[in-house]
């Protein structure tokens, strides 16, 4: 295989002692030879060194409401500016955004776009902040990281969304540069994430550990539930009680609800019903704020004050549609803080979804 597109250079690989380059970037530590692609397609061997080959180039541009990735605390009402490159390290059956991320041709990635670009691109739009979304960052740490670091310097605040399939030195550098990060927790079984993903649980949890309690990220967690693969009562049980105690009340859980793609099409769409049960046993296990997704669902969606239970933030959806917090972000009933990141008065952004070009090749 040769190993074509452009070249970065990265750093977190090693030689090993039998003539392979193993990159430890991700649980897989694919170790390979001169020419071959790890499993996410987009790091591989290449003058005896590990490359990058999507750095600079997206699979597309769109600004969102913060809502969609999902986050319910913070920045609520504000646009985020959306934008992902290909390939991915987990192999999720189910995953419902495979174009990209089991993306093989490098001209899924038709836009070229430099860090700078892409901050300017946010502040002209007035977008709060940039997301690395759609595909893993994990994958393309290096990018990320400097199109970061390019954001903050105009004040434009970034959002990683991630599977938390990472080792630790590069979760460290790169939630380093990340202000919010929406986590998948797939299952609480080993065996899920073996047999659905081709992946492993502790290197997830470690992560959730990591940047729930040594980070300042403001985290939020999502659960895409698969009827009758991940969606027993005793496992959101484990879950949640798993969240509550190592991670904290705080931090906000989703569960979304699936539709069939990709390699799994034989399961049926998640019931709105399943989505509030495993709600209940969240809420019931200590988790303050837990929320449902991808169903039409106003309280399963709306922002409740955990002391007094008054709404802080109803939601029609994407859209706000009613702020209970005041200007310190504390319930206007009875003064409780809420935990999150919020401006003084809410984004007006709503749930428009408008595309962006940056830098568009010719195809
Ligand atoms: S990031 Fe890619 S190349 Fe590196 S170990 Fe993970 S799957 Fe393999």
């Amino acid at each position: 295989m040769h190993v074509d597109g452009s070249r970065h250079p990265t750093t977190w690989w090693h030689r090993l002692e039998d003539g392979r380059v193993r990159c430890d970037v991700c649980p897989r530590g694919c170790a390979l030879h001169e020419g071959q692609r790890g499993l996410c397609f987009v790091r591989g061997r290449a003058d005896d060194t590990i490359v990058l080959t999507t750095y600079g180039r997206s699979s597309g541009f769109c600004v969102d409401p913060i809502e969609k990735k999902p986050l319910a605390h913070f920045l609520p009402g504000t646009a985020v500016l959306s934008f992902g490159t290909a390939g991915c390290n987990l192999a999720c059956r189910f995953c419902q955004n495979w174009d990209i991320s089991k993306s093989r041709e490098v001209d899924t990635l038709a836009d070229e776009a430099s860090p700078e670009e892409i901050a300017e691109t946010a502040e002209r739009l007035g977008c709060r902040s940039v997301a690395f979304t759609y595909n893993d960052p994990v994958i393309f740490l290096e990018y990320a990281i400097d199109v970061a670091d390019a954001c903050h310097a105009r004040g434009i605040r970034t959002v990683a969304v991630t599977a938390g399939y990472v080792e630790p030195g590069p979760a460290r550098q790169l939630f380093a540069r990340m202000d919010a990060a929406n986590i998948d927790l797939k299952s609480f079984r080993e065996s899920f994430y073996h047999d659905v993903c081709a992946g492993h649980l502790q290197p997830v949890l470690d992560t959730l550990e990591l940047v729930a309690l040594d980070t300042p990220v403001w985290l939020e967690l999502t659960t895409l539930l698969i009827p009758g693969l991940n969606d027993g009562e005793g496992e959101l049980d484990a879950m949640t009680r798993w969240v509550v105690e190592r991670l904290g009340p705080d931090v906000p859980m989703h569960f979304t609800a699936f539709h069939p793609d990709w390699k799994m099409r034989d399961r049926p769409l998640t019931p709105p019903s399943t989505l509030a049960r495993a709600r209940r046993i969240a809420l019931a296990n200590g988790v303050r704020h837990a929320y449902t997704g991808n169903v039409v669902d106003p309280e399963g969606q709306a922002t409740r004050c955990h002391w007094c239970g008054a709404v802080l933030i109803g939601r029609d959806g994407y859209d706000l549609i009613a702020w209970g917090l005041d200007a310190e972000g504390r319930c206007a009933v009875c003064g409780t803080s809420c935990a999150g990141v919020f401006d003084p008065v809410p984004g007006r952004w709503g749930s428009r979804r408008m595309p962006v070009r940056i830098g568009a090749r010719d195809a």
